[in-house]
Formats: structure tokens, C-alpha cells, sequence
């Protein structure tokens, strides 16, 4: 399915239960030529009102996380792994039926934009890009090759909004992106370690 053909069907899709939950698809927005490609686990009550991913709090959060490296949202291709927000109030997190239902959207939004840098945030999303079970606290901040782009797996928006040294943890990892962005895809399934910025390990979790 191509990326036209996948934003049609997504937008009337009913293969989930999730479907029922949802005010408006989130299907994703950016530039289908952008090297940042980031993906959350599920709409929220902001992005199902909007029809936009990251919006509300932690959508603020994620445009100062870009902005501190002078990359704006309109640069950056933002997704979720399941386009409908989850019932509940917070959301509950999606079933694995449900992601596995949504990921044709995905790969499909991957195949369009190929970027070079995927950013996954969260356990879910770290668990499903990269193919592994430790948590996004454990394998966090390394850049994992995986078909030509690095998966690079880090904590949730959410986690960090509510955490401060979560925050400062989440700010440190973003803060190694641009060295990610600038360095060759790789070619072996070796991660790369990508240099560690002593500034952003010690940044004030205040200002974030
Ligand atoms: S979450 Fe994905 S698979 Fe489920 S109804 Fe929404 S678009 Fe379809």
C-alpha cells in the first residue's frame, strides 16, 4: 500500500476496536523527505480533538526538545503506532492486537518518507521498532540500525512531562540527534554509540 492509498484508507478505517474510541483518525503529519521521523504510542484527548499528533503538554514539550536543536515540528515527520486514541481517561495503552492492526500505516509511513532516524518514544513504541522486550529506560539513547535508519529508542513525552529527571534524561537523548542526523545510514546491524553530551546529562530539569 502506498503512502496516498494508506492515508485514504486510515482515515475511514474500522479494523480495530479502537475505531469506536476515536473522535478523528490521527494519521501523522510532516514532510515526506524529512531525516526525523518520531513516533509516540497513541493520539490523546488533544490530538483526537485537533487531528494532529502531539499536541497539548506534551506537544510543547516535543517542540522545545526541537527547537533546542533548531529543528521546528514542520521538519520532522510525527506519527503514532495506532492512528485512533484508546478509550479511558489517561488512555490505556493499545492492545497488541490493535498495533499489529495499525502497522500497515506505518510501514507504509516509513516507506514514504525513509528517513534516516527514527525516534521512538516510550516502551510500547521502543518495543515494536526496534523488535526487543528490555524497556525504553533500558535501552534508551542508543541508535540501533535496523534496514538502513537508526531506531533510537527514549522514554515517553508523558513520563518526562511529570518526572523531572526523566526530563533531563529525555533532553540528553535529543540532545545526540543531530549527530545521528549528520552520520552515513548504516550499513551493518551494529549500534552505534553515539557521543554522550556531558552538558545535556547535567542540564536543569527546571528549564525543561
Ligand atoms: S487504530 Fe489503526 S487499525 Fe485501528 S481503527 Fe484506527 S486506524 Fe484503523
Amino acid at each position: 500500500m502506498d503512502f496516498a492509498e494508506a492515508q485514504k484508507e486510515a482515515l475511514g478505517c474500522t479494523k480495530c476496536g479502537l475505531c469506536h474510541s476515536r473522535t478523528q483518525v490521527v494519521f501523522g503529519e510532516g514532510p515526506l523527505n524529512a531525516g526525523l521521523f518520531i513516533v509516540g504510542e497513541a493520539p490523546g484527548f488533544n490530538e483526537d480533538s485537533e487531528g494532529k499528533p502531539f499536541m497539548g503538554a506534551s506537544g510543547m514539550l516535543l517542540d522545545r526538545l526541537l527547537d533546542a536543536l533548531d529543528l521546528g515540528r514542520e521538519r520532522v515527520y510525527l506519527t503514532t503506532l495506532v492512528k485512533c486514541r484508546p478509550p479511558g481517561s489517561p488512555p490505556r495503552p493499545p492492545k497488541p492486537s490493535e498495533v499489529s492492526a495499525c502497522r500497515p500505516y506505518l510501514v507504509s509511513q516509513l516507506a514514504a518518507v525513509d528517513p534516516k532516524v527514527v525516534v521512538a518514544l516510550g516502551d510500547l513504541p521502543s518495543r515494536v521498532l526496534t523488535g526487543r522486550k528490555e524497556s525504553a529506560s533500558r535501552i534508551r539513547g542508543r541508535a540501533i540500525p535496523l534496514d538502513g535508519r537508526y531506531v533510537f529508542p527514549t522514554l515517553s513525552l508523558q513520563r518526562a512531562l511529570y518526572t523531572p529527571a526523566d526530563r533531563a534524561l529525555l533532553v540528553s537523548d535529543f540532545s545526540r540527534l543531530p549527530e545521528l542526523l549528520e552520520a552515513e545510514r548504516p550499513s551493518t546491524y551494529e549500534t552505534l554509540n553515539v557521543t554522550r553530551s556531558p552538558d545535556a546529562e547535567h542540564v536543569q530539569p527546571g528549564l525543561w
